[in-house]
C-alpha cells in the first residue's frame, strides 16, 4: 500500500514514511493511492466480529508492507482495552466513543500511532522525542496515548492558565515519559515554540524530534474501525458525526469505501460551517474561527477537507453527505431536551451531531436508523452540561485524573527556553 501526498500524486511513499513524516515535505497531507476493500467474508460477517477483531481487519491492509499480523495483532490489542459502544437513545442509536483514559474519541487514534511508532522505530538506538502543542484536548490524548510506550518520549506544551484544570492534569499528570511545559502565552505562541524547535540545529543534534499532531495518517486509519463496527451491528445507517478539523469525517468516508454497509452520513458542525456551506454550494471558503460550546470543533479552515476531495468530488461527497449547522442556543436546547426525555446526558459536540439529524430529518428516509456519533464524555464539559441537566456522573478514568498533580515546567514563550528544558 502507497501513499502520496495532497499535492503532489507523483511521489509516493510507505505507510511507514508516510505516518513518522505527519505532513509531507510539501504541505500536503498522506492520502492512500488506492483505498483497500475487505474481504467480502469480512462484511458478511462484521456484526458478530469482537471490536478487536474489526480494528485488525480494517488497519491491516493499510499497513501490511510494513507490519507483520503478529505485531499488529499485539498493537491493536494493547492499544483497545475498552471499544466503541452502542446506546439506544429515544429513537436513535449512540455510537459512544468516549470510553477510553481522556474520554474522548481522540484515544482510538493516538493510542494506535503511538505503537504504530515505537514499532516502527524498533532497533534504532536513539529514543524519539515527540513535541505537540495543544489547546487543551489533543494534548491529554497524545500523552496518553505515548503514555508508557517503549523508545519514545512526549513533551506537551500548552498555554499556561488557558486550559481547563481537568484538561491540565491529563497532560501534566502522568509523569514517566512524558513531560508538560507550560508556555506563557497563547495556543499559537505554543504552535510556534514547537516549529521553532523543529528548525533549530543544536535541538535536531541533541534529539530525534518528530510531531504527532492531528493530521498523520497513522491517527485516520484505525478511526474506521468504529465506523464498522457500528454499521455491522445496524446495517444501512446514517450516521451524524461531529465534526471540526474532520478527521472523524474523513475515517468514516474510509469505511464506507472499504465496505461497510452505512447509507449515508451527516457533516455535523456548529457555526464553524465551511463544510456545510461547501457542499450546499460547491465553494470552500476558509475562515477565521468562531468561539462556540462545542469548542474542539471551532475550526474554520479544517485540514482534512484536502484528503476528502482527494477522494471525492463535490457532486460524490453531495451524493454522501449532507451538512448541517447547529447554533450554541440549539446545542444547549438539544442537551436539556434529551436529559429531561430519556434521562441521557449529551455532552456540547455530541449534541450537536443530534440536532443535526433533527435539521435534515426532511431528507432522510424515515427507516433509516440514525446512528450519533459521540465525541466526548458529558463529564469533560461539565460546566455547560450540568446547568441543564444537574451533576454528571463522572467515570472512573476522569476521576482518577483528577485525583493527579499537576507537574509541569512554565517558560516565557521563547525558543531559547524551550531549548533549556528538551
Ligand atoms: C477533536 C474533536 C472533535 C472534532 O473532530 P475532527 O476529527 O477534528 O472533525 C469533535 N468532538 C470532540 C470532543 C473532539 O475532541
Amino acid at each position: 500500500m502507497l501513499f502520496y501526498s495532497t499535492r503532489n500524486k507523483n511521489d509516493s511513499i510507505s505507510f511507514a514514511a508516510a505516518a513518522l513524516a505527519g505532513l509531507a515535505p510539501d504541505g500536503g497531507l498522506y492520502v492512500p493511492a488506492e483505498i483497500p476493500q475487505y474481504k467480502t467474508s469480512v462484511t458478511s460477517s462484521l456484526g458478530g466480529m469482537s471490536y478487536i477483531e474489526i480494528a485488525f481487519e480494517t488497519i491491516r491492509p493499510w499497513v501490511k508492507d510494513d507490519i507483520p499480523d503478529p505485531a499488529l495483532e499485539d498493537m491493536i490489542r494493547s492499544a483497545y482495552p475498552f471499544s466503541a459502544q452502542i446506546t439506544e437513545v429515544a429513537d436513535r442509536l449512540v455510537l459512544e466513543l468516549f470510553h477510553g483514559p481522556t474520554a474522548a474519541f481522540k484515544d482510538f487514534g493516538a493510542r494506535f500511532m503511538a505503537r504504530a511508532f515505537s514499532y516502527l522505530r524498533r532497533g534504532e538506538d536513539r529514543p524519539l522525542k515527540i513535541l505537540v502543542a495543544t489547546s487543551g484536548d489533543t494534548g491529554g490524548a497524545v500523552a496518553h496515548g505515548f503514555y508508557g510506550v517503549e523508545g519514545i518520549s512526549v513533551t506537551v506544551l500548552y498555554p499556561k492558565g488557558r486550559v481547563s484544570l481537568l484538561q491540565e492534569k491529563q497532560i501534566a499528570g502522568l509523569k514517566g515519559n512524558v513531560s508538560a511545559i507550560a508556555v506563557k502565552g497563547s495556543f499559537d505562541d505554543c504552535q510556534r515554540l514547537v516549529k521553532q524547535a523543529f528548525g533549530d540545529e543544536d535541538l535536531s543534534k541533541r534529539h530525534v524530534l518528530s510531531s504527532a499532531n492531528s493530521i498523520n495518517i497513522s491517527r485516520l486509519i484505525p478511526q474506521a474501525a468504529y465506523y464498522s463496527y457500528a454499521a455491522g451491528r445496524t446495517p444501512g445507517a446514517v450516521f451524524s458525526v461531529p465534526s471540526g478539523n474532520f478527521g472523524n469525517l474523513t475515517a468514516a468516508l474510509y469505511a464506507y469505501k472499504m465496505g461497510a454497509p452505512i447509507a449515508r452520513f451527516i457533516a455535523a458542525t456548529n457555526i464553524n460551517k465551511t463544510i456545510p456551506d461547501y457542499l450546499e454550494n460547491g465553494n470552500f471558503l476558509a475562515r477565521p474561527s468562531m468561539a462556540t460550546l462545542s469548542n474542539a470543533m471551532d475550526v474554520g479552515a479544517p485540514s482534512n477537507f484536502e484528503r476528502m476531495s482527494a477522494h471525492f468530488s463535490w457532486e460524490q461527497m453531495r451524493r454522501l453527505i449532507l451538512g448541517a449547522s447547529v447554533t450554541d442556543a440549539e446545542t444547549r436546547e438539544t442537551i436539556a431536551e434529551i436529559f429531561s426525555r430519556s434521562g441521557y446526558y449529551l455532552d456540547p459536540h455530541s449534541a450537536v451531531g443530534w440536532r443535526a439529524v433533527d435539521h435534515l430529518a426532511g431528507g432522510l428516509p424515515a427507516k433509516t436508523p440514525r446512528v450519533i456519533v459521540s465525541t466526548a464524555h458529558p463529564a469533560k464539559f461539565a460546566e455547560t452540561v450540568e446547568p441543564l441537566t444537574g451533576p454528571v456522573p463522572v467515570p472512573v478514568s476522569l476521576q482518577k485524573a483528577m485525583e493527579r498533580t499537576v507537574e509541569a515546567v512554565t517558560i516565557p514563550a521563547e525558543l531559547e527556553a524551550l531549548r533549556d528544558c528538551l
